[in-house]
């Protein structure tokens, strides 16, 4: 048995390019997440982050290599496995919220429970105590135009978390806040991850930020160069 929840094994990945050529942006990127760890993932912008975490996010397809997760290989299943693996299994945060600006804090939450299964009772509970948690038990009646930027991103932490996945992604998490803000909005992401016992993959330019997480891995020519602990 092994207690790694995320393998990437050998990745590549291209994209047909315009004048210039195919622009190859993974050229066998490996790493492993185990059980419980927060991992940095660092790189400056156009390195291929979001790529890589987008194929991890089984959201797209490398050209090459193994996606595994808990054990189970990823790469070669249908449109719908994934999706149903992915909804039960993966939460994801972006820069910006994308939250469903006609729903409030508290349905954005409730949402991708019901398509996962859950019963409206039991979602809206889940929803109230993931929102508590991150200092929002007053704003789940609340649209996200009427949240600030930090509470936005707080209320996508929850949504991400909805249904209790084994794995976390995040790309630039905290990216679109003022420094303070990001200080303290990833402060909150850091406790809600320890606190749920998840793997994280974060990734950021923010070296400070890096440096709150357990391991940092630097993403350099297509490949992970393993940076150590900070
Ligand atoms: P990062 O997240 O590190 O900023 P990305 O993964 O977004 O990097 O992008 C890596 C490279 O791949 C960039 O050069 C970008 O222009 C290119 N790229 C990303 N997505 C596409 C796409 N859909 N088509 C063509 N090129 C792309």
């Amino acid at each position: 048995m092994t207690d790694t929840v995320l393998s990437l094994e050998g990745i590549e990945k291209r994209y047909p390019g315009g004048p210039a050529g195919a622009v190859e942006v993974l050229r066998g990127a490996s790493l492993r997440l185990r059980q419980g760890e927060v991992v940095a993932l660092v790189a400056p912008s156009g390195a291929g982050k979001s790529t890589l975490l987008h194929i991890a996010g089984l959201l797209d397809t490398a050209d090459a290599g193994r996606v595994v997760i808990d054990g189970a290989e990823m790469t070669r299943l249908g449109d719908a496995t994934r999706t149903a693996m992915r909804r039960a299994q993966i939460g994801f945060v972006y820069q910006f919220h994308h939250l469903l600006p006609e729903f409030t804090a508290a349905e954005n939450v409730i949402l991708p429970q019901l398509a996962n299964g859950a019963s409206r009772k039991a979602a809206a509970a889940r929803a109230a105590d993931l929102l508590a948690r991150v200092g929002l038990q007053n704003r789940g009646g609340h649209r996200p135009a009427q949240l600030s930027g930090g509470e936005q991103q707080r209320v996508a932490f929850c949504r991400a978390l909805a249904n209790a996945p084994r794995l976390l992604l995040a790309d630039e998490p905290t990216g679109n806040l003022d420094p303070q803000t990001s200080d303290q909005v990833f402060g909150v992401l850091m406790d809600l991850v320890r606190e749920t016992g998840l793997s994280a993959l974060i990734a950021t330019h923010n070296l400070e930020l890096a440096a709150r997480m357990d391991r940092i891995l630097r993403l350099d020519a297509g490949k992970i160069a393993t940076a150590g602990a900070p």
